[in-house]
């Protein structure tokens, strides 16, 4: 089981598998006590390691901001561990459900079961939040976990597999290295749950593999996540909190404000703003270690095919000031105005420093244009206005919300985080993804007298008397 430099080898993959699906037919569910340990033991991995897990995130992107680790890594991921700790008795509670008269005396309850073992598949953009947090709920619902990291952070999946098999035995948590060929046969395995966040086109194909075994899955996929500024919110004030929220990770946020809807005539003053604030932000990009670098140069390439293709469709283009970024794996913040509607940037999920302005004229403009395209996994509306926000609320559709601001709807740990329709399936993070994680297993203790055996057969007179008193109730 010795990992080689393009990750494990196929015998390890099945090996870790059958030992942990073993011990989850043979144990019993772990208590409360084992689970907090267990719980605590990840704590003490990300408290005791977070200068590593940054410095390895950081060359792995060829330049990844410490702070954004430090902020959007290690910070979320603490505060969910601590927030399980806190609530993981209760959540385990079985809860009581009422009986209806007519199956008196009896109790009726629900509890919360491990179902087994979890397989959580996870991209490079957040390559710790997105491995420890779905992990958590799985062991806070008590199960196993196999965990495949990206191919695309091998430092960080390396440092991963290593802290985990320092604290825990492989046939309760293990972590699977190794590039594309490994995350299939990984997708084939007959997992009780496969958690897998990454970009809809591989969550199809994960989708496709789960349903050979009968996989649940949870899919947490990316999209377009608008941001509509309304008319009666300030353009400056709207401005910062979508700067804020594009060009944090450079814009590699499955949450990031995609594109921004702005009322038709004061988009050039929100374009210029936006890039202000990015300019503020970062003076320089070139050399300045606030500002991340593109994952790999085939984004880069992509991204800016994306530009070259709006710009020559007569697309303004404002960019940051700072030429020299380009020899660093960097793209400048970039706004875009007057974007081709069926072009790259408008049509694709962007996942990099570029942001699309596109004008209104009404709010249902602006939500005909969202309603048009694949439900998105965000979205952010700016308003004070009691009425647009209930409309923009009721009329569009996503997985999650942040009201006057960006991003800070994944950070509520009493929060479902997840998609819906394009977006991805199910949710996870607290309550909502133990939950997600466990068997609802339904319970029906029936009390000292049955009456339902006492009805027949043989059916009689008693039995069509209680059916009429029944159905006419
Ligand atoms: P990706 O889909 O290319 O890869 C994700 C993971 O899937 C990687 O670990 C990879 O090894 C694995 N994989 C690749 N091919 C596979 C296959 N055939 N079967 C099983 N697994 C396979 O995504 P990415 O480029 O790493 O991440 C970017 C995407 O992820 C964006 O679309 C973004 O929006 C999305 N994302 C979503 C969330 C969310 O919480 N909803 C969070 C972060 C990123």
């Amino acid at each position: 089981m010795i990992p080689t430099s393009s990750g494990m080898s196929q015998d390890a993959l099945r090996t870790i598998f059958a030992l942990q699906q073993a011990a989850s037919r043979s144990q019993q569910a772990p208590a409360f006590e084992r689970r907090r340990e267990a719980i605590e033991k990840l704590c003490e991995l990300v408290r005791t390691n977070a200068t590593e897990i940054a410095s390895a995130i950081s060359t792995d992107f060829g330049g990844r901001s410490k702070s954004e680790t430090e902020l959007l890594e290690i910070v979320p991921t603490l505060s969910a561990l601590r927030h399980a700790r806190r609530h993981l008795r209760s959540w385990m509670r079985p809860e009581r459900r009422p009986v209806d008269f007519a199956f008196q005396p009896a109790r009726a309850w629900v509890q919360y079961e491990p179902l087994g073992v979890i397989g959580i598949v996870a991209p490079w953009n957040y390559p710790l939040l997105l491995t420890i947090s779905p992990l958590l709920d799985a062991i806070a619902a008590g199960n196993r976990a196999m965990l495949k990291p990206s191919e695309l952070t091998p430092r960080f999946s390396e440092l991963l597999r290593v802290m985990i098999a320092e604290r825990y035995d492989c046939s309760e948590i293990a972590v699977i290295t190794g590039g594309v060929q490994i995350a299939r046969s990984f997708a084939s395995m007959p997992f009780d749950h496969l958690l897998f966040t990454g970009s809809a086109a591989v969550g199809r194909q994960v989708m496709r593999a789960a349903a050979e075994n009968l996989t649940p899955v949870t899919l947490e996929l990316g999209g377009k996540s608008p941001a509509i500024v309304c008319p009666d919110y300030p353009v400056e004030k709207a401005a910062r909190s979508i700067a804020f929220g594009k060009f944090l990770n450079a814009g590699q946020t499955c949450i990031a404000p995609d594109y921004a809807l702005v009322p038709y005539e004061r988009c050039e003053a929100f374009a210029h703003r936006v890039l202000w604030e990015a300019t503020r932000a970062y003076p320089d990009i070139a050399g300045n270690p606030d500002y991340t670098s593109i994952i790999t140069e085939q984004h880069r390439i992509r991204l800016k095919a994306a530009l070259d293709e709006a710009r020559a469709a007569g697309a303004t283009v404002l960019s940051h000031p700072d030429a020299n970024a380009d020899s660093e794996g960097k793209l400048v913040p970039t706004v875009v105005l007057g974007a081709p509607v069926d072009g790259g940037l408008l049509r694709e999920e962007i996942f990099g420093p570029i942001l699309p302005v596109v004008p209104y004229r009404s709010l249902d403009e602006a939500l005909a244009f969202i309603n048009t395209r694949p439900r998105p996994l965000a979205l952010y509306c700016f308003t004070h206005d009691r009425q647009m926000r209930a409309l923009v609320l009721a009329r569009a559709t996503s997985g999650g919300v942040t009201l006057n601001g960006t991003l800070l709807h994944i950070a509520q740990d009493a929060l479902p985080f997840g998609g819906v329709g394009a977006s991805g399936m199910g949710a996870y993070h607290g309550r909502d993804g133990f939950r997600r994680m466990s068997h609802t297993r339904a319970v029906h203790q029936i009390g000292f007298l049955n009456l339902f055996e006492h009805l027949g057969p043989p059916w009689g007179k008693l039995s069509s008397t209680v059916a009429r008193f029944l159905s006419r109730r």
